[in-house]
């Protein structure tokens, strides 16, 4: 039967249209590499290619999906190619893909357990072997699946506070005696300081500390701060560990903060968004010590463990904080699964209605094993060595340490080599080449730096020696 609405299509016309989605999908996957890493920016011409559509004339199924994969084709950086060496955007896994396409067309309603106790399902069973790599008992693992790393955090700021201050949830923060006040190093995610304002703390709430010279959380700077918030009568609840700073990969002093922590009876939540994959590398576990004795942790699956945005996924080691955080009633929603021993997603969320975000990560996981896993990671913190000894060979010194694969660098070879300028101009001259994709950086807010990262599983040797081949063309102008 022929569907007027055209929301749905004759069965001859969808099996058209998936087969077209199929081709697109792998030519794409198969032919990234041949693409210019970043397009020329050109709003004017976008918008002159859109204002044809004043949605008035249907257009053919087929057509209307060629123009989005054109224009994603033509004005997108490209992420999932290998010489994209930025912000732990990663090259999609081809299993994440699949379950993100199936996810679409089944669309399962992930706020009650009983609508879809299969994905709740898997989501659990993730949250508990997620916990497990991480070091915590498995049955004592609570978690939730969020859009992100930023809600992650904001996710862990708000349980923090609720575990720490119970009025807080009826009253607000005008309910409590003082100012709440939290810490992260200076270097950490600025999802914490929007998390300050959401929560309804004022942004001063999140207390920058300064970094020590290897940009980890300085612990002596930490604790006078807290001294000095104290005896002016703030309230302090929470310390961040940042394990694997964004900017350049730093990895906070995790067992002294948690034993700051203990001390000084803090929440203690670790920001793992992208380093907590080092924990499914034997060569780089060791890094982490220390993140077990955190009471929460963020990370995401889209970072570095490639599967499609977005997959962030908030663990918490004490069952019922996420519930006392986020429990609600409402009248309509279903109690087909009142008399089973299962949470409704909706009650430990900030999301109501909300995709199923785990199968991407399932999927993934399940064809790869820990083991194809380990494999891609350890490669890529490979590429990442090679790329520190070939920037140092060819006079771009580092100016950041660690094993993951990130690298922080000047230009030894020109007076204005520190400069922000320079950097930014080579930055720019390297984007504009088209040949790979690199970044500038301030670190500990003063010093710049270029900042390349290693992020697809298909980035090769060559592609590091053509990324340093592309900074010597762009540093000589
Ligand atoms: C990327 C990142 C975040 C934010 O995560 P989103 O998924 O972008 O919301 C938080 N913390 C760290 C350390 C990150 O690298």
């Amino acid at each position: 039967m022929h569907d007027p609405t055209r929301l749905d299509l004759d069965p001859g016309l969808r099996g058209e249209l998936w087969q077209r989605l199929a081709e697109t999908v792998e030519r794409y996957a198969a032919d990234v590499e041949a693409l210019p890493v970043a397009p020329a920016l050109d709003a004017e011409a976008l918008r002159a290619q859109l204002a044809p559509f004043d949605f008035e004339s249907p257009l053919a199924p087929r057509a209307a999906l060629d123009f989005a994969a054109q224009g994603l084709t033509r004005h997108q950086v490209h992420t999932p190619h290998p010489r994209y060496f930025g912000l732990f955007n990663p090259a999609p896994s081809a299993m994440g893909i699949a379950a993100d396409t199936l996810v679409a067309a089944f669309n399962p309603q992930m706020a009650a357990w009983s609508h879809n106790p299969f994905a709740a399902e898997v989501e659990a069973h993730l949250c508990r072997a997620f916990g497990a790599r991480f070091g915590w008992p498995a049955a004592q693992v609570d978690g939730v699946f969020c859009s992100g790393g930023a809600e992650a955090n904001h996710t862990g700021l708000l349980v923090a506070l609720n575990a720490a201050f119970p009025e807080f949830a009826q009253g607000g923060a005008r309910a409590l005696p003082a100012q709440p006040v939290f810490y992260v190093s200076q270097e950490a995610h600025h999802s914490f300081a929007k998390a300050a304002r959401l929560c309804g703390l004022g942004a001063p709430a999140c207390r920058a500390v300064p970094a020590d010279a290897c940009l980890r959380l300085d612990l002596g700077a930490l604790e006078d701060r807290l001294r000095r918030d104290r005896s002016e009568g703030l309230l302090p609840f929470l310390v961040v560990a940042t394990a694997g700073t964004t900017s350049a990969g730093a990895i906070d002093p995790l067992p002294e903060l948690a034993e700051l922590a203990r001390r000084e009876q803090l929440w203690l939540h670790a920001d793992a968004a992208w380093g907590g994959a080092a924990a499914l590398v034997p060569e780089l576990r060791g890094l982490l010590a220390g993140l077990e004795q955190a009471d929460s942790l963020t990370f995401d699956a889209h970072k570095w463990l490639s599967v499609p945005m977005g997959a962030g996924l908030f663990l918490c080691r004490h069952p019922g904080e996420l519930t006392r955080t986020f429990a609600t009633r409402a009248d309509y929603m279903p109690r087909d699964a009142a008399g089973l021993e299962v949470t409704d997603p909706f009650m430990h969320s900030m999301q109501w209605s909300r995709r199923f975000i785990g199968l991407k990560l399932f999927l993934t996981l399940a064809v790869a094993g820990w083991g194809g896993y380990a494999a891609a990671l350890g490669r890529m913190a490979r590429a990442g060595a090679h790329l520190r000894e070939r920037l140092a060979a060819r006079g771009w010194p580092l100016v950041n340490d660690t094993p993951l694969p990130i690298a922080c660098f000047v230009d030894g070879r020109s007076p204005q080599g520190r400069s922000a300028e320079h950097l930014q101009a080579v930055a720019q001259r390297v984007v504009g080449s088209g040949r790979a994709w690199i970044s500038t950086v301030l670190l500990r807010g003063e010093q710049p730096a270029l900042r390349a990262c290693v992020t697809n599983y298909r980035t090769t040797e060559a592609d590091v020696d053509a990324l340093v081949e592309a900074l010597d063309q762009a540093r000589r102008g």
